[in-house]
């Protein structure tokens, strides 16, 4: 029997033949020592070069409107920068804060403040709740999960579709829960699925009855430009969308430079209504005289203009494109029709979510690891880490370079068939 068919389909004694087979692969495998790691959603070191014209930024210490950006003030951040962001987001820049590093930072700042004092259309801090639930789309980002648990807010997991989350299946529960009181979101390229929400879905999000005031979509849209194909889908235009629903206050946006300039030394921006920002901005205050504006003047000079941030994503695209290509290649070789693997072909974003035989994506991992290739954790992409059905797994090309996508690719493509007939010959 060839790898090609269905598994499932087998006789037992094909199964058999076929595990033989995988197992002396897998052994073959070891014995080559490999040290590969498919773990980090981060960009690489190539990546990381096409952005040190900033070393040298910026040529002056003056804003465009005279402020020394040496020295304190200017909370909201620096207007040329949020200009152009406005333009990529399809934001009025007097709705944008331009902050710190690090967008994540944002979100828990936005959660710690709604537990803490109330939403800008909240009636009590949700602390004061006897319960507070998230939804949350699943696989989704373990980050945001992390957030949840530590503050001791509830999950209900909903299914992210090719076109954003099960809508129906949010409305359904935001309806008559008042304890749900927000939702998480990667609109553009979810992490891990690749996902884009329509037009539709965010409409129906934005204007969906909820049985919560307060109810809050975080709009985490931290992949908005990372296209990997020309077709370059724009995200929706979601508080626009919100306004004209007449729930201007549900969504706060979120989204970054990490994977544009430096993870570790970008930009990080929220947006909302007028109401949200001087919500934000005004606890913000208690914490912070003003962010590192000299950081954002050298990334509004490097960039100049929202064409120029366009243009250097490209560059992005040239080099991580063919990674994402070329995990395609090496899953459709080894798993195509086997019938125990399903996989997604991004348009963007930094992930390939890999779902295998359910029951053994934990063992597809423990396998792998032992081969010397690293694998994110079983059940990472849901909230406390399980996944009940134990079969997906986040693959991420970004960081490793090219030479080592294939192997490492192989590998788990032979761990994941191993993993699958040893259940299958249970
Ligand atoms: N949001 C999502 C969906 C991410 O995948 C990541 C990083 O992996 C972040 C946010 C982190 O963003 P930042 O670096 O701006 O904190």
């Amino acid at each position: 029997p060839s790898p090609q068919q269905p598994l499932t389909d087998l006789s037992a004694a094909e199964v058999a033949q076929v595990h033989a087979r995988q197992t002396a692969a897998y052994d073959a495998l070891r014995a080559q020592g490999l040290g590969l790691d498919l773990t980090r959603g981060k960009p690489s070191t190539e990546q990381l070069d096409l952005s040190d014209g900033l070393l040298s930024l910026p040529s002056t210490t003056r804003d465009r409107s005279g402020a020394d950006v040496r020295n304190y003030g200017g909370l909201q951040g620096i207007a040329e920068l949020r200009e152009i962001f406005a333009d990529l987001l399809g934001i009025d820049a007097d709705r944008i804060v331009a902050g710190g590093s690090s967008s994540l930072t944002m979100m828990r700042d936005v959660l710690v403040d709604l537990m803490l004092k109330g939403a800008v259309d909240g009636e009590r801090p949700w602390a004061a709740e006897e319960k507070v639930t998230f939804v949350c789309p699943v696989p989704g980002y373990d980050r945001h999960f992390t957030l949840l648990s530590w503050l001791g807010i509830d999950t209900v997991t909903v299914p992210m579709l090719e076109d954003g989350p099960d809508v129906d299946a949010v409305a359904r529960l935001v309806a008559d829960d008042p304890s749900i009181k927000g939702m998480w979101l990667v609109p553009t390229y979810a992490n891990p699925t690749g996902s884009v929400v329509t037009q539709e879905v965010a409409e129906r999000l934005v204007s969906m009855p909820t049985a919560a005031p307060d109810f809050k979509i975080l709009w985490d849209n931290a992949y908005a430009l990372h296209h990997l194909t020309s077709a370059e889908t724009k995200s929706a235009d979601v508080l626009s969308l919100a306004a004209v629903a007449g729930n201007p206050h549900r969504p706060v946006v979120f989204a970054s430079t990490s994977k544009i300039t430096y993870a570790g030394a970008g930009v990080a921006f929220l947006a909302g209504s007028p109401e949200t920002v001087a919500w934000y901005l005004g606890h913000l205050g208690k914490g912070s005289i003003g962010p590192d504006k000299l950081n954002q003047l050298r990334h509004a000079e490097f960039f100049g203009s929202a064409d120029g941030v366009r243009a250097h994503m490209a560059e992005h695209r040239r080099i991580i494109a063919p990674k994402f290509a070329e995990v395609d290649r090496v899953l459709t070789e080894r798993l195509g029709g086997t019938g125990v693997a399903s996989w997604t072909r991004p348009e963007g974003g930094y992930f390939v979510s890999l779902d295998v035989l359910p029951g053994t994506a934990s063992r597809v991992i423990e396998l792998a690891a032992r081969a010397g290739v690293a694998l994110t954790p079983a059940g990472s992409a849901f909230p406390d880490s399980h996944d009940p059905d134990d079969q997906n797994i986040r693959l991420a090309p970004t960081f490793p370079p090219l030479a080592d996508v294939t192997p490492a690719m192989e590998a788990v493509t032979t761990c994941v068939l191993l993993a699958a007939t040893e259940k299958l010959t249970g």
